[in-house]
């Protein structure tokens, strides 16, 4: 069979952008999570100071910067860089883009401790009970931060969000896995000046960093007509947006460009800018209800 140079040029194409696009691995909400989060968002907009037609121009009220422990561990192959054993530099790189980014939302992050294990399964980010089980740091309120050297199924990350560890629970998972189990895993070539570009300047630990705080995809579930993020000042948008598609209108009779610009969509880390009023709100609500002095089991 003789393919043209056009469905060849298209082929490639395709297995890059199949390789190359953001992936994330966050499990979807289940229905508890989907009605707890409506009634924490509507709790959460009086912490702001304007809703409905003036959510633009809304900013904190009455939030106290929340500084939070980060734990991080580094998951390698060897001591090579290439083996993903990161340089500390790049470490606090990553920390550095992370309080940038949720500078304007009143959250800091303030390093504790970096941890390197040398394991090939763990460095290809396999057995994650097993290495949260062993490694993880801190209380319910403290970040760990999980660099593998590399994901399965093209993954770039995948967080938890957080849950009551106190409520009596529906599912079979007990308060002790959730706990373990609870943090941030990322690729370590999308740390600034990693390898995986355009997902290199950091912003996969950011969108993770704000599952973990309960934001879930602009996207949402169910395109245009569905419950999108569940947060009233991010356009609707039917999928995700890749690369940095201005004017992007996936949802024409709903109010608003796609929010392309958004950490928690699913475009390049250069085109990723910000978090909406509401969003901001919504993570210091959560993190109140879920986390603030909570020790775990
Ligand atoms: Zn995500």
């Amino acid at each position: 069979m003789i393919f043209s140079k056009a469905a060849l040029a298209a082929a490639a194409m395709m297995a890059s952008s199949t390789v190359f696009a953001r992936r994330c691995g966050t499990p979807g909400m289940t229905p508890d999570q989907v009605t707890s989060f409506n009634t924490l968002a509507t709790k959460a907009m009086t912490k702001l100071t304007a809703v409905k037609a003036n959510f633009q121009k809304a900013e904190l009220q009455d939030v106290e910067e929340k500084v939070i422990k980060v734990y991080v561990h580094v998951l390698a192959n060897g001591t090579k860089v290439e083996d993903g054993y990161l340089d500390e530099s790049q470490i606090h790189e990553q920390i550095s883009v992370l309080n940038a980014d949720f500078s304007s939302a009143k959250l800091s992050f303030n390093l504790q401790n970096i941890s390197y294990t040398i394991d090939k399964a763990w460095a290809d980010g396999l057995e994650e009970y097993a290495f949260k089980s062993q490694l993880r740091r801190g209380d319910y309120s403290d970040l760990n931060l999980y660099f593998p050297l590399t994901l399965p199924d093209s993954l770039l990350g995948y967080s938890h969000f957080p849950v009551s560890l106190t409520q009596d629970r529906q599912d079979a998972t007990s308060p002790k896995d959730i706990f373990l189990l609870d943090g941030v895993v990322i690729r370590s070539d999308t740390l600034p000046f990693g390898s995986y570009a355009p997902y290199n300047l950091g912003r996969t630990a950011t969108h993770e960093t704000g599952h973990w705080f309960g934001l879930d995809h602009t996207f949402g579930a169910g395109g245009c007509e569905g419950k999108g993020d569940m947060i009233a000042d991010t356009p609707m948008e039917a999928s995700p947006a890749y690369g940095c598609p201005v004017g992007r209108d996936s949802c024409p009779d709903q109010e608003g460009l796609d929010p392309i610009h958004n950490f928690m969509d699913y475009s390049d880390d250069g085109c990723m800018e910000e978090f909406t009023p509401l969003q901001k709100a919504y993570m210091h609500s959560a993190f109140e209800t879920y986390r603030q002095n909570v020790a775990g089991p």
